[in-house]
């Protein structure tokens, strides 16, 4: 059995006494996975606080993930958008099993009515997604903010499709995870090209995940790593922001 269905099984077995103490307190659930005798993939406490201080600073109306596996990460950002009414949470996730995981998850901390949880591969589901947002609101300008944590050798070539699909514009703040360990680097790379490196690498380099998703040559960004001490290892997120079109 794997370590994360061992700890559904916990978790949805747990004595009516203890649910009811954590049941709709994010920090409570996420506690009882931090507090678990098994390591998950998750973003932790440490790299956790960083985004939560960029979250509070954007206030993002919309917000997506990708990667979602056990709703920990759901669960800590959500909760900072949990009081605006205007504002949800979107969870990519591959793994069915693991979504299964997520939802019980995010459901006892109190909230489903924040985040939704979109099955598949993300390159996959991101298209109808978009058509979504653009059809349930006519003046949408891009994703305030956006939340990069599935397989690093995925970075890019998501990050390129998030491009092709107009979801991202001036003002979508991009933070993505793992960048020193496992690493990331071409995904640093990408994000700092100027727009003729990028492209020259869009033009000549097939997008894995769909020769449709090119890329935007002429999204700026600015962007910067940061170094985040965690409890056992060293680790930096890269904090994004596309700040303008290039115009030539
Ligand atoms: N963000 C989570 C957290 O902090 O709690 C951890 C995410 S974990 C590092 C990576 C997750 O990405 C796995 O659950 C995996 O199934 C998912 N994943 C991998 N490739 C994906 C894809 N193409 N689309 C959506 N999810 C993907």
């Amino acid at each position: 059995m794997s370590k994360e269905t061992e700890f559904y099984n916990y978790i949805t077995t747990l004595p009516e006494t203890t649910l009811s103490q954590v049941r709709g307190k994010p920090h409570e659930v996420l506690k009882l996975i931090d507090e678990y005798p098994q390591n998950f993939m998750n973003i932790g406490p440490h790299k956790g606080t960083q985004i939560v201080t960029r979250i509070k600073e954007k206030a993002p109306k919309t917000m997506i993930e990708l990667g979602g596996y056990l709703g920990y990460s759901a669960v800590l950002f959500a909760n900072e958008i949990a009081d605006d009414p205007d504002a949800k949470y979107y969870s990519f996730e591959l793994n069915p099993e693991f979504a299964k995981i997520a939802t019980y998850v995010i459901d006892l901390a109190g909230l489903s009515d924040k985040v939704e949880i979109i099955v598949g591969r993300a390159s996959y589901t991101l298209p109808a997604f978009r058509q979504r947002l653009f059809s349930e609101n006519k003046h949408y300008t891009g994703l305030d903010f956006i939340f990069i944590d599935h397989w690093k050798d995925l970075y890019v070539p998501d990050l390129r499709v998030l491009e092709s699909l107009n979801l991202i514009a001036p003002g979508t703040l991009i933070v993505a995870d793992n960048i020193i360990t496992p690493g990331a680097p071409e995904y640093v790379v990408y994000v700092n090209f100027s727009p003729d490196e990028k492209k020259l690498y869009n033009e000549t380099t097939k997008n894995p995940e769909g020769k449709e998703f090119i890329g935007r040559w002429n999204i700026l960004y600015d962007t910067k790593t940061i170094e985040v001490a965690t409890a056992n290892h060293k680790d930096a997120i890269e904090v994004t922001k596309c700040v303008d079109y290039f115009s030539g």
